[in-house]
């Protein structure tokens, strides 16, 4: 008998809820890294996988080493592979604990990696692309625990406006006449951790057209654990999405415990038929990859009738 070999690394969760990628990891206590490319944004870096290098912006949910281990590798591999340097968007009480670990860094490596790091208090906002923007929210979990929500502003014609001449409109504007209105289109909220509470009174919150949330406790047993915890419970989802008008739900940070089969199978068991098919499992790889191969026939069968 030779040793086997060690358990391979899980591949990285991946949904294509158009237009946005969705792909991570997330497992509860061990590591939890979810990015959207089409955002230029990563949330959490519980450790640092190599796609999540390329997105410009990691926003920080809270200091637990699950989500945050893998910021100074964020760091250290976008310098080292000329990717610029990477900017972490976290709560203001963290930005001086990670300019101390950085300087950390510096003594162990003997050598400095640039970073940047855009502090964001609860329900400030900073503009991470052309009109999109990122806004934090308190959550419940620990000290100073946030989520963020990202949407879109655009400047609309007012309805009292609308069929007027190009050439009258650019008249009245001249003129000094507010004639647009700014609307904001809630596009990705990533809750990180955290119980329920107010934060799933927020329209940007429950108008995100994917909604990030975390499920760490699925079975009825286990409500103790997720308060003591400040987590959400699979209940906390079947309330959340009487709510929401999400298109889509995303759940992460299932406990290791759950075997991810069986857990879907609990969650169409508890939340009623007209939910299930906006309620995807970050790391149910094998309902996921069926989905998408579904969605890549779909999309060929389109471009060649
Ligand atoms: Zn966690
Ligand atoms: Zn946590």
């Amino acid at each position: 008998m030779i040793p086997r070999p060690p358990a391979n690394r899980p591949q990285l969760g991946f949904l294509f809820l158009p237009p946005f990628r969705v792909q991570g990891l997330s497992i509860a206590g061990e590591e939890s890294v979810v990015q959207v490319p089409e955002l230029d944004i990563c949330f959490d870096l519980g450790r640092c996988p190599r796609a999540a290098l390329t997105s410009n912006y990691a926003a920080l949910t809270h200091g637990h080493m699950d989500h945050a281990a893998g910021l100074a590798y964020y760091f250290s591999q976008r310098f080292f592979q000329g990717m610029g340097e990477g900017t972490v968007i976290c709560h203001p009480k963290m930005a001086d604990p990670i300019h101390n670990l950085m300087k950390a860094w510096v003594d162990i490596e003997a050598q400095r990696t640039p970073y940047n790091i855009a502090p964001l208090g609860p329900d400030d906002e900073l503009e991470i692309k052309n009109n999109h923007f990122v806004r934090a929210f308190e959550t419940l979990h620990c000290k100073h625990s946030v989520g963020y929500s990202v949407f879109e502003r655009r400047s609309k014609l007012k309805t009292e406006y609308t069929g007027m001449p190009q050439e009258e409109l650019i008249r009245l504007k001249k003129g000094g006449e507010a004639i647009t209105h700014q609307l904001e289109i809630p596009l990705v909220c990533y809750t990180g951790d955290t119980m329920w509470g107010p934060l799933f009174d927020r329209p940007d919150v429950l108008n995100a057209q994917v909604l990030i949330t975390e499920c760490t406790f699925i079975d009825p047993e286990h409500r103790d654990r997720a308060a003591v915890g400040k987590h959400l419970h699979l209940d906390d989802i079947v309330k959340l999405l009487d709510r929401c008008t999400s298109k889509a739900v995303v759940l992460t940070h299932l406990s290791r415990r759950s075997n991810i089969y069986q857990a879907r199978q609990r969650i169409d068991a508890a939340i009623p038929a007209e939910h299930r098919d906006r309620v995807f499992l970050l790391m149910d790889s094998r309902n996921n990859r069926a989905r998408y191969e579904q969605q890549a026939r779909d999309a060929e069968a389109v471009a060649q009738p």
